[in-house]
């Protein structure tokens, strides 16, 4: 059939992948088909200047994941470049946080291993004349750059000979010069589009002692020289990084064609993971640990896995969130919620069901005899979980209930204890409230009860009870610290507006509480997760805790707003379905965009959406005086409000990260035609979509991107018809299928048609003239 070497190892079986098909496993299927490698080596390669965060378990897994699915190789290489920030403490940690994550890496390395390598490699691209030594201060360089509109101006320094810049690049090694006085740069195209390929930085110059090499070098390689020539050195074959690196790819295949023979690494990059609320990135996380403002890098608000472990939160639960935001090519910022409810799956079949009293209020039990207490025989899970156990628990004359579950003036509909009323004590009997006692400032201080000891099984008859209550028998309650988290951020995206991200710090993301916890826990084992009955999932944090004085972390509430929203819309959860996890659900709806909105900006919101946008968008966009003035602007230049208010909220928006939009690259009639070509077909939503990032990325007009890159989507019959015939003729066994019944092969052949036009081609009219060709 082919005369490639066959691959080493089969593709996996869908069912048995740690990482999901996406649009990377369709490059490594096909490069495995045509023989362009024999096996797969990945590598995850973090610089070691903070933490590893929820970002990074998703590269991780993506890295080391395929390497495990298709049996090849991955990497772990620390990205050791910078002296300046870098420090082995954050190597020990990373490494620590991937094993936690339950990932094996097969061979460890450090890009600082390869400095002499990449120290030849540099020589050999000056003997080749595609590397130059410049002395130009590092503001002229920026200076003698350009912009995107204008070409770079050549260095005076670019014709240096090859012997002179031999001879400075290994006096900048030696330390003969100061820094700044020279850098190494690669000698490409000052006038390139690409603004990284005018002649980017190679090395510069820093007397900074690094963590592994000591002071032997003066010389540090940049990151875009070191990346991809590592990748090269280790034999990695497809280097997956994220969306912000895309403009680097040009630079890096330059890079490994003129050192390295085929096969040569391929760099693919997917969208970031983002969640509301939480911040990914290293250099800000930073600053919070630096600041003061957590009580370190684990810290359990942190987004680190560090913080997230200390939580509570399971390695399973993070890698069934990755699962479910999926690999894909767009960025988008996923609902916090998703977290939450990733956890919250995870813990409900592995945390037993116990009580904590975390706000106590007393109860006395007036018709038990004091001292007296009973054993009673309480079972760990409900009944929705398929699992047995139970655990003794005490009941005595004296008790504490939650002080929120009693009301002295209790409201319509009040489901649990008031004067005079009675409730179930969980597990337990029922009690009836005779008597309320105050203290000085008029606080309830005491409640005497009477219990009704035929009541643990059946209700006796004439007996009502408006709800259940969870509660703890006080002489063997173990006093415990709770501590409650809520987000470490009160905006979805912090700093966004151009706002200091710290500013958006939710200064009331820790509470912390003095209560009591059932006695059976202190004979668990201390990692045991528990689900404390109403109040949701918790467990020992193991650094502040002792066996006298437990304290427990809040590893997530009960709600379940996420799955109230999941069962209305397609947007919710793809594996299971959602769950509401307690007997009085404490809802929380998602924050009503249109509540929020000012009396100034109802009108505006009515207009919109009087023009059709939907009433997220509108609200949003009338919410936003600096979007309002845009949206109305687009308006006026391209009448679609749908689609102009779609554009605008979803990635408009998202893009902005925080600028102003007076700061964005092209203005408002660059934005209008955008949507104006994705409206009349002129391109596809999918090439829509990367014309907006390069416009973000300053490339100019839309029409000129549009031009530059082919992306022009061919509409017309005529063109296509070849093209049709030519695929149907490719494939003549298929067709064949096809007209014997396996109707379901039209997918495949206007995967290839698209293919064939290199995606250029409008699918629904691919699929039409094949449905006619194919009859
Ligand atoms: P940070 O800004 O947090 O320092 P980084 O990208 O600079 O992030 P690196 O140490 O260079 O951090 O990251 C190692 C790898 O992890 C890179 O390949 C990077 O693309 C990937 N990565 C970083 N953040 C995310 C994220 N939020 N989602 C997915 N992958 C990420
Ligand atoms: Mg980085």
């Amino acid at each position: 059939m082919s005369e490639h070497p066959e691959p080493e190892f089969p593709p996996p079986d869908d069912d048995a992948r740690v990482v999901r098909p996406n649009f990377i496993t369709e490059v490594i299927d096909a490069d495995l088909e045509a023989g362009r490698h024999r096996t797969v080596v990945t590598r995850f390669p973090p610089e070691p200047n903070g933490y590893l965060h929820i970002g990074h378990a998703m590269a991780i897994m993506l890295n080391l994941g395929l390497a495990d699915d298709y049996r090849g190789h991955a990497n772990l290489r620390f990205d050791d470049t910078n002296p300046i920030t870098e420090d082995p403490k954050f190597v020990a940690a990373m490494k620590a946080d991937i094993a936690w994550l339950g990932f094996e890496w097969d061979n460890l390395h450090h890009a600082s291993d390869y400095f002499e390598t990449l120290y030849g490699l540099a020589l050999r691209l000056i003997e080749q004349g595609d590397a130059y030594v410049d002395s130009l201060s590092e503001e002229e360089i920026r200076d003698y750059r350009g912009t995107v509109t204008e070409p770079g101006q050549p260095s005076p320094y670019r014709n240096r000979t090859v012997t002179e810049n031999l001879a400075l690049f290994e006096g900048m090694r030696k330390g003969d010069f100061g820094e700044g006085e020279h850098v190494l740069r690669a000698r490409i195209d000052m006038a390139a589009r690409n603004m990284i390929m005018r002649d980017p930085l190679l090395y510069r110059i820093r007397h900074t002692p690094h963590y592994r090499t000591g002071s032997e070098w003066h010389i540090y390689p940049m990151y875009d020289f070191a990346h991809p020539l590592s990748d090269a050195i280790e034999g990695v074959t497809h280097s997956l990084c994220t969306l912000e690196f895309e403009n680097n790819r040009e630079f890096y295949d330059w890079l490994v064609e003129r050192l390295f023979d085929e096969p040569r690494p391929h760099q693919y990059e997917f969208a970031r993971l983002n969640l509301e609320y939480l911040i990914t990135s290293k250099r800000k996380l930073i600053q919070l640990v630096e600041g003061g403002y957590v009580s370190g890098w684990d810290d359990p608000r942190m987004p680190t896995l560090a913080g997230l472990r200390r939580r509570g939160v399971t390695p399973e639960a993070l890698r069934d969130l990755v699962d479910r935001t999926g690999v894909t090519k767009t960025n988008a910022r996923n609902d916090y919620a998703l977290l939450e409810y990733a956890i919250r799956d995870d813990l409900n079949s592995r945390a037993p069901r116990v009580m904590a009293v975390i706000d106590p209020l007393k109860v006395t039990i007036t018709n038990l005899p004091n001292g007296s207490a009973k054993m009673l025989d309480a079972p760990y899970w409900p009944h929705d979980v398929p699992k047995d156990g139970s655990r003794p628990l005490p009941f005595s004359g004296s008790l504490w209930i939650e002080r929120a579950d009693f009301s002295e003036a209790p409201p319509e509909g009040w489901r649990r204890l008031s004067p005079g009323g009675s409730v179930r004590l969980r597990h337990a009997y029922v009690i009836t409230c005779d008597e309320v006692i105050t203290g000085d400032d008029d606080r309830v201080v005491e409640l005497r009860c009477r219990y009704h000891p035929d009541s643990r099984g059946e209700l006796p008859a004439g007996l009502a009870v408006s709800g259940v209550i969870h509660w703890l028998s006080a002489p063997q309650a173990v006093p415990a610290e709770f501590r409650l988290y809520e987000r470490l951020f009160s905006e979805p995206v912090p700093g966004a507006g151009g706002k200091p991200f710290l500013e958006d710090l939710n200064l009331e993301s820790l509470l912390q509480k003095r209560g009591f916890v059932e006695p059976s826990v202190v004979n668990d084992p201390s990692d045991t997760r528990y689900q404390f009955e109403r109040h949701g999932y918790f467990w020992r944090d193991a650094r502040d805790s002792t066996r006298e004085g437990p304290v427990f972390n809040r590893i997530v509430t009960l709600r379940d707003s996420w799955g109230k929203a999941a069962r209305t819309s397609k947007a919710g959860p793809t594996k299971n379905a959602a769950r509401v996890d307690e007997a009085q659900p404490q809802t929380e709806e998602k924050p009503d965009l249109v509540a929020d909105l000012t009396a100034a900006q109802r009108p505006l919101f009515e207009r919109y959406r009087g023009l059709g946008v939907a009433r997220d968008e509108a609200a949003l966009i009338a919410g936003d005086s600096e979007l309002t003035t845009f949206f109305d602007e687009v308006l006026s230049a391209h009448d679609d409000p749908v689609a102009v208010a779609n554009w605008v909220v979803n990635d408009l928006r998202r893009e902005l990260k925080g600028r102003a939009l007076s700061d964005l690259p092209f203005d408002v009639g660059a934005f209008a035609r955008l949507i104006a070509l994705a409206d009349d077909g002129t391109i596809s939503t999918r090439a829509a979509k990367e014309v907006f990032e390069a416009m973000v990325a300053g490339e100019g007009d839309p029409d000129g991107i549009v031009a530059a890159r082919g992306l022009k989507q061919v509409s017309d019959a005529g063109a296509l018809e070849p093209l049709i015939a030519k695929v149907l003729g490719d494939n003549p066994d298929k067709v064949a299928a096809f007209r014997g019944g396996k109707t379901g092969l039209l997918g495949f052949f206007v995967g290839q048609a698209m293919r064939e036009t290199r995606g250029a081609a409008n699918p629904q009219l691919v699929r039409e003239l094949l449905e006619r060709a194919l009859g």
